[in-house]
């Protein structure tokens, strides 16, 4: 027996990687059952602007409510999903349950709430993604401008090519783009000076714990005056506390979220309390 080796000598059974390969290969099955029994929703988180604390829209974000493991979040299988290309089926199910989303909203109470999807970058980067997008926007009668793509910079490293493609071809199509994660990868500004993006969210490890004066704050309004120079929106996220806000207010941030506001809701509460922050309608 392997074990019976000893210290220093090779294994040929671990009972260690055994076990994180049958949570993988488990993994990997219950995540086609939660595709087709759908065990996946979307929950939405509402995007405010600073100035005003009126709500403009949402980001979707993907919940898995597991039979046995009641919610997993979505940092615990995202990672495994892109390594074992299951993310393309994860990610058109999430464009279609939010556009879908989307026009029931429209139905339902006339209000069209900008909302913007997370894209793996295996997935934004390929040949197909575009048409997927396009497809949906048609099908469910969606206003191209009230979508939203969210990509990170990894979604651009591999393929920047396609990337830097995908993104004019769904500007041209009035489908906007967002830079998830601003300034937490390595090239960052790069980025920024390369890509045609519509928006950029500031990531919430700049804004965590922020307070005071703008001299206080130099990350912060630096990257707000840089997109403010590059003609970028920017979005703050994970707002936690009124002094975060003011913060960003000083600064000229136009739009954040966070827990200060709301955490990401169930579709029906979400819309309801983006009817609630709405200005009064003439
Ligand atoms: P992200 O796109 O940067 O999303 C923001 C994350 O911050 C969300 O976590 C959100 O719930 C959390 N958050 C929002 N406000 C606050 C706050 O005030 N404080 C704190 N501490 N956290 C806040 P979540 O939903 O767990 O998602 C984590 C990441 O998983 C997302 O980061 C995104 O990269 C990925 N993800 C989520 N949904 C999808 C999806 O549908 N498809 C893909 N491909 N990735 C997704
Ligand atoms: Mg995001
Ligand atoms: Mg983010
Ligand atoms: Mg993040």
């Amino acid at each position: 027996q392997a074990k019976a080796a000893g210290r220093g000598h090779f294994q040929l059974y671990d009972p260690l990687l055994d076990r994180a390969n049958v949570r993988d290969l488990v993994l990997g099955e219950e995540i086609h059952t939660a595709l087709n029994e759908q065990q996946f929703v979307l929950h939405y988180q509402p995007v405010m602007n600073v100035a005003t604390g009126l709500a403009v829209g949402f980001e979707a974000l993907l919940r898995w409510l597991h039979p046995l493991k009641s919610w997993i979040p979505p940092n615990e299988f995202i990672d495994y999903a892109e390594k074992h290309r299951l993310i393309e089926k994860i990610d058109r199910y999430v464009l279609r349950q939010a556009l879908q989303q989307m026009n029931t909203w429209r139905e339902q109470t006339g209000v069209s709430p900008k909302v913007s999807v997370n894209i793996s970058g295996r997935h934004f980067a390929s040949p197909d993604f575009i048409n997927t997008v396009l497809a949906l926007l048609h099908e469910f009668k969606i206003e191209p401008n009230t979508l939203g793509i969210e990509i990170t910079e990894r979604a651009v490293i591999e393929k920047f090519a396609i990337a830097q493609n995908n993104i004019q071809v769904l500007q041209k199509n009035h489908v906007r783009v967002l830079l998830d994660d601003f300034g937490t990868g390595y090239s960052s500004l790069n980025y920024l000076h390369q890509l045609t993006l519509d928006v950029i969210k500031i990531d919430r490890t700049f804004v965590k714990g922020s307070r005071g004066s703008k001299q206080d704050n130099p990350i912060i309004n630096s990257i707000v005056a840089l997109a403010s120079a590059m003609n970028l929106t920017v979005v703050a996220e994970g707002v936690e506390t009124q002094d975060e806000l003011m913060v960003l207010r000083d600064a000229g941030c136009d739009l954040c979220q966070g827990f200060y506001f709301s955490k990401a809701l169930p579709a029906d509460q979400a819309i309801a309390y983006f009817l609630a922050h709405q200005h009064l309608a003439d």
